[in-house]
């Protein structure tokens, strides 16, 4: 089995102004440390097409496929609030474009196959650590449904890369049907160099949002896109408790998904301000300013693409300040419809606002479980107003949950849905296991002795997280004790 990628890939065709060619740098006795089985087959690959020395040599970066032209792409980006003129693929590399069975076409990356010329200071490499928490996070969005890149597969080494530790490199292979950012457009507008900006946004419109090409400006309402897509996708990553760590604007996606996976963590216990990267001493990017900085990122992009909306400068202001201003409504529609079906609430009130808050409250005040509290919550009975129901024994102050219940109850009251059918519906929203960061940690700590069972069993588990797996209940318990101390960082 061999790969063919498209000899004239669509991005490599817009031509050097938007990427510097590039060759992988071999990785020396490369072995297959996890293959995605579900997104192999949908380019007709298997495990056993994985093992055989001319896929690893791909993976690894040691061998071209048939078709590659590999490149490292062009972008800037806001960095912590602060604008970073050029950044671009410092350790990732697209090889080309691959269609899969259905016909879709997919850039497919190699991440860690070695320096660019947008490495700077970076050796170009990932260690094994990073890549494992990368391949199982974006297989864990997708089997949540919520948008992301994929991950195809981890080719390991022994070679060694230096971080605050020696570690070992390995390469990852992930796939997007783009992988353009906020900071695509950065770069070129902050260059003076307006051409490329709609070269990029005719690309984008072209191949990615073809729908929007008769619009009177497709330019405005490309952006106008961006902006819904990324309002509802930091509503999924609220509602499923999700931080990503680094939204800096280089991380992204011009395609809504979620992009670029480093110091991100699942919520265990619920704390609104939680920050899962250790390195963001000032929280910028923590759990609950995630929604704002969507905002703030946008308005970035707004300013990038100004010259696209409007000739007149104050005109092309105006127009993209009306489309900003539907981002903070666009949240929160996604938000509240997401958190009515999290307590399976089947019609809009008024009063539901306050419903959410108060259980958010109590969630905070008695540092609940996120995921298990709304798991739970499906085994909520009207009747008995939730005092059999297990969520309780999720709260230390069991008053407070059962306080919160009564107003529960009655909105509930306010709908005919049974009991059986709620829950159904519930466990369809909630679900039962995430990618909690210990089980990454777990599954990192056997690969780098040598044990890569783990990352395979995480990998099917995560792909129906919201199926019961009575096999793998474990997986749902309560993080143990030590999973607070562990600290993830930008290092990687
Ligand atoms: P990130 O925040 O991980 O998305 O990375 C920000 C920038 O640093 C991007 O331009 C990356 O390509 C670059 N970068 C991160 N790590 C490395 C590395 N080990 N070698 C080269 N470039 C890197
Ligand atoms: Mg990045």
């Amino acid at each position: 089995m061999s790969i063919h990628l498209e000899t004239h890939g669509r991005f490599a065709s817009l031509g050097e102004t938007f990427y510097s060619r590039v060759r992988p740098e071999p990785l020396p006795d490369p072995r297959l440390v996890s293959l995605n089985p579900r997104l192999a087959a949908k380019f007709g690959l298997n495990e056993t097409d994985f093992r055989k020395p001319e896929l690893l040599e791909i993976f690894a970066g040691n061998r071209l496929p048939h078709g590659a032209s590999p490149l490292a792409m062009r972008y800037a980006g806001h960095q912590f609030g602060h604008f970073v003129p050029q950044l671009g693929d410092g350790r990732a590399l697209m090889l080309g474009e691959w269609r899969d069975e259905e016909g879709t076409l997919w850039e497919l990356q190699l991440k860690g196959a070695g320096m660019t010329p947008y490495s700077r200071s970076g050796d170009g490499r990932a260690v094994l650590r990073s890549t494992i928490r990368e391949y199982l996070c974006s297989e864990a969005m997708h089997g949540l449904g919520i948008p992301t890149t994929r991950a195809l597969c981890i080719v390991g080494s022994d070679e060694e890369v230096y971080r605050e530790q020696i570690e070992t490199a390995a390469v990852l292979a992930r796939l997007a049907p783009s992988h353009l950012r906020f900071g695509s457009f950065e770069v070129f507008y902050y260059r003076g160099q307006h051409e490329p900006l709609q070269v990029l946004g005719d690309y984008l419109l072209k191949h990615h949002y073809p729908q929007l090409s008769d619009e009177d400006n497709p330019y405005l309402a490309l952006f106008r896109e961006v902006v819904a897509r990324t309002a509802r996708l930091i509503a999924r990553w609220q509602l499923v408790g999700f931080a990503h760590g680094v939204m800096n604007t280089d991380n992204m996606s011009m395609l809504g998904l979620t992009l670029d996976y480093g110091p991100f963590g699942f919520l265990d216990a619920y704390e609104p301000g939680f920050v899962c990267n250790h390195s963001d001493h000032e929280g910028r990017y923590a759990f609950d300013r995630q929604p704002a900085i969507g905002r703030w990122n946008l308005t970035c992009l707004a300013q990038a693409m100004l010259p696209l909306f409007a000739e007149e400068p104050q005109a092309a202001v105006e127009l993209a300040q009306e489309v900003l201003d539907g981002y903070e409504p666009a949240f929160m529609a996604a938000y509240a419809q997401g958190m009515r079906a999290k307590l399976g609430l089947q019609t809009a009130l008024s009063e539901d606002h306050r419903l959410v808050t108060d259980l958010l409250h109590i969630m905070a005040a008695n540092r609940v479980d996120y995921t298990r509290v709304f798991r739970t919550l499906a085994g909520f009975r009207r009747e008995d107003k939730g005092r059999s129901c297990k969520a309780a024994d999720e709260f230390v102050d069991r008053e407070a949950f059962y306080h919160w219940s009564e107003d529960y109850a009655g909105r509930l009251a306010q709908e005919n849905r049974r009991d059986r059918e709620r829950a159904k519906a519930m466990n369809r929203v909630n679900p039962k296991y995430v990618l909690r960061n210990y089980l990454a940690q777990q599954a990192i700590d056997r690969a780098e002795n040598g044990d890569y069972a783990e990352i395979g069993r995480l990998l099917a588990l995560l792909a129906s997280p919201f199926d019961e797996q009575p096999e793998n209940e474990p997986y749902a318990a309560l993080p143990p004790d030590w999973a607070s101390a562990l600290s993830v960082s930008c290092s990687s």
